[in-house]
């Protein structure tokens, strides 16, 4: 999972982050300290406890004062303030994006995609950020297996699914992951995903809000019955979303919804054979097929050792 610093770097990518369990070894620092400067971001290579990281103390010299400044207001990340994005993150992001060129000339593929990650990300992982909040919040009195655990459960799966499939836009499949449900008819009455437009509306294009939304629309089980999502971003998403209805989780889950309804136990178990013993057969991505087997597996055990312990009407 992503470790994000208060700028929006992530520290779990970045190559001089030292901090448990992404210890570096003295070969590693010191390629990190000559990348440092074949990039241009030291005018040396310099000693490996120079380069080694633990992440941000507000002690720590900060050319934009980020950390120092979110100390200050209570906040995590820049994503949480109220002034974002104000003057002193607009240049940040522009100084940060002025390396970029530099860095894809002179880095191995493998070490730009590092540094991208890494660096180049901020204001996407800074949106990420927002999107959670503003699901939590919108899910915040929701607590039969559609909430913001949920969400953040079926995001880990996309992402998951998304590092093995080449060509996937993975801020496309993370705010659909995140805002999957934001509309979900069990819970809200818009129409035309009025929720995530909400979110989305002035933070992205408009274009990408309709890829977004499109990828949303596929995801859902009953109104999409057979139905293949035309992107590979929706074909993810909706292999995530299927996934948390499988296994131990996906068993805690039909039990929720069953009790917050009013259900008889009996009908959600019916709920296992209407629906999540077929998921296994309907995953797009190789990845989520693999998981789905496990899954499949333990829904099996779980069911047989139910009726062993039920008794007969
Ligand atoms: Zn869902």
């Amino acid at each position: 999972m992503k470790i994000l610093a208060a700028c929006g770097n992530d520290c779990s990518v970045c190559p001089r982050y030292t901090s448990l369990p992404y210890e570096k070894t003295g070969e590693e620092l010191q390629h990190t300290a000559e990348l440092w400067m074949k990039i241009g971001y030291r005018d040396h290579v310099v000693t490996n406890d120079e380069i080694a990281c633990s992440g941000c103390r507000p002690e720590n010299r900060c050319r934009y004062r980020v950390i120092k400044c979110c100390a200050e207001k209570g906040i995590k990340t820049c994503a949480a303030c109220p002034a974002y994005p104000c003057e002193t993150m607009r240049e940040c992001f522009a100084v940060t994006r002025s390396f970029e060129p530099k860095c894809r000339e002179v880095c191995s593929d493998a070490e730009y995609e590092i540094l991208k990650r890494a660096f180049f990300e901020k204001e996407q992982n800074l949106l990420i950020e927002q999107a959670i909040s503003y699901i939590s919040e919108l899910f915040r009195s929701n607590a039969g297996g559609h909430d913001t655990e949920h969400t953040l459960r079926v995001r880990r799966n996309a992402m998951m699914i998304a590092e093995t499939e080449s060509g996937c836009d993975r801020e496309i499949t993370e705010l659909a992951a995140l805002l999957h449900d934001a509309d979900d008819h069990k819970l809200f009455h818009t129409e035309n995903n009025r929720n995530a437009r909400t979110f989305l509306e002035g933070r992205i294009d408009a274009d990408r809000i309709e890829r977004i939304c499109a990828c949303i629309n596929s995801v859902s089980f009953s109104r999409n019955r057979g139905k293949i999502p035309e992107t590979l971003e929706g074909r993810i998403v909706q292999d995530a979303d299927r996934l948390d209805a499988m296994g131990a989780v996906g068993i805690a889950r039909t039990f929720a919804y069953g009790g917050e309804h009013g259900r008889p136990l009996r009908e959600s178990v019916q709920h296992f054979h209407d629906k999540l013993l077929l998921l296994k057969d309907e995953m797009n991505t190789e990845t989520a097929k693999q998981l789905a087997a496990k899954r499949h597996a333990f829904l099996e055990a779980f069911l047989s050792e139910l009726d062993e312990e039920m008794i007969d009407l």
